[in-house]
């Protein structure tokens, strides 16, 4: 019988909810371009309830136990004497979510001889060091789809709050219980007419895309696999060459490429110097694809108008994190990919996964980062590992 260490983020500060404010989430049965939601033989939960917190388990207590199998669930990851440190020597799965990751560190995963399988319960795995996954013949799966609509509408809603600079606005009438109109406006534009780009035209980039086009914006994106020529001509897209050539070019910035080696601090002082002064960057992809200092000097000095996201490094970051405090930010706690609705696709994913596992049936193409000693899937076509 196996063990599965889940890694997942805390309770409400209230406790687990007694109820929710919708009584039901709208059915979801496919993705846009075919690929089907989660298909678990059966789930065990109420979709839409809180499920990626520790009381939530994800669904998966009955299954596993009724298997015989050991599931352990910890919000505790940090440092030498957390419970993710004590419970990994003998786990076969860990179980975790970018939200809240259990950093897979190359010292973890020398530190647990018997793990063979990391899911991660979203998109992005990037918290497993993908190269000693490999060297100790892992498996690594993510639950493909089950968030990028949802982190596309987030990365939609930010660019309209930075723009239309929402956050200062909401504070006069609550906070400060002012009715101050010219400080309300004075740094507020539309979108409308101007140049946005999207880096990264994957899943999450093309549905951020799709969902800008009603706003009469002019739209550009770099990938390093470009679209269809009719996708291009559907949505009035200019391609760019290169992320320079991109950023350079456009108003808002909203970034979608995985964390790998050719991403990371890709937004440094030079290339954010690049862009238009006043420029606006989104990043709900990875806080490590920017410059974290960067960011705040180029906040601070006017170069960028205004940054959004929901991703930082740590996660979660300590209490003087630089973001916490900088000017002209409309930041979140890394909750895009964590709605009501996206949490229901992502826990039957991940049952769909173990269930596969457990039965040596294929896992789909789709959820694969790492398999048979090398990147696989998805992993193989986004991903790239240093060396
Ligand atoms: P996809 O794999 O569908 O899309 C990523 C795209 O980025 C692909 O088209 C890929 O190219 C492209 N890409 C990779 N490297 C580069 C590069 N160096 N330059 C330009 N483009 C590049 O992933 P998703 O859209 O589903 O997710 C994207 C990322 O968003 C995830 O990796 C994750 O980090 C983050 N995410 C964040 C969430 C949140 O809650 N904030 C939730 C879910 C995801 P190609 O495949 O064509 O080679």
């Amino acid at each position: 019988m196996a063990k599965i260490l889940a890694v997942l983020y805390p309770d409400p500060v209230g406790g687990y909810p007694p109820d929710y404010a919708r009584d039901a989430i709208p059915s979801i049965t496919g993705y846009p371009g075919g690929q089907t939601t989660p298909t678990p033989r059966a789930i065990d939960f109420t979709p839409g309830r809180l499920l990626g917190c520790v009381s939530g388990e994800l669904g998966l207590r009955r299954f596993l136990e009724d298997r015989g199998d050991t599931y352990v669930v910890t919000s505790d990851k940090e440092g030498p004497g957390s419970t993710l440190d004590h419970e990994l020597p003998d786990a076969d799965v860990v179980i975790s979510q970018p939200f809240w990751p259990a950093y897979l560190t190359p010292e973890r995963i020398a530190a647990a001889p018997r793990l063979k399988l990391a899911i991660t319960a979203g998109i992005g795995s990037d918290h497993v060091d993908l190269p000693s996954a490999i060297g100790h013949g892992m498996t690594v799966a993510e639950v493909t789809y089950s968030n990028s609509i949802s982190v596309s509408e987030h990365a939609v809603m930010q660019i309209l709050t930075l723009v239309h600079d929402y956050m200062p606005a909401h504070e006069w009438v609550t906070a400060k219980k002012g009715w101050n109109i010219a400080d309300s406006v004075s740094r507020s534009y539309d979108i409308e007419g101007m140049d946005i780009g999207v880096l990264g035209s994957g899943r999450i980039g093309k549905a951020v895309l799709r969902r800008l086009k009603p706003f009469d914006v002019r739209l550009h994106y770099h990938d390093v696999h470009r679209l269809p020529e009719e996708v291009e001509e559907e949505l009035g897209l200019t391609w760019h060459p290169d992320a320079r050539s991109l950023a350079s070019a456009v108003d808002v910035l909203s970034i979608h490429t995985p964390l790998h080696p050719q991403t990371m601090n890709l937004f440094d002082d030079d290339m954010i110097g690049a862009m238009k002064r006043g420029s606006y960057i989104v990043n709900t992809a990875r806080a490590l694809i920017v410059d974290r200092d960067a960011v705040v000097r180029a906040l601070d000095s006017g170069q960028l108008a205004g940054y959004a996201g929901d991703v930082w490094y740590p996660q979660p970051p300590p209490s003087d994190h630089p973001w916490r405090t900088m000017p002209h930010e409309a930041m979140t706690p890394h909750v895009s990919g964590s709605t009501l609705s996206a949490q229901a696709r992502y826990a039957a994913g991940t049952r769909e996964i173990l269930e596969c596992w457990f039965d040596g049936r294929p896992i789909r193409p789709e959820y694969l980062i790492v398999d048979g000693g090398g990147l696989a899937g998805t992993g193989a076509r986004s991903y790239t590992v240093a060396g």
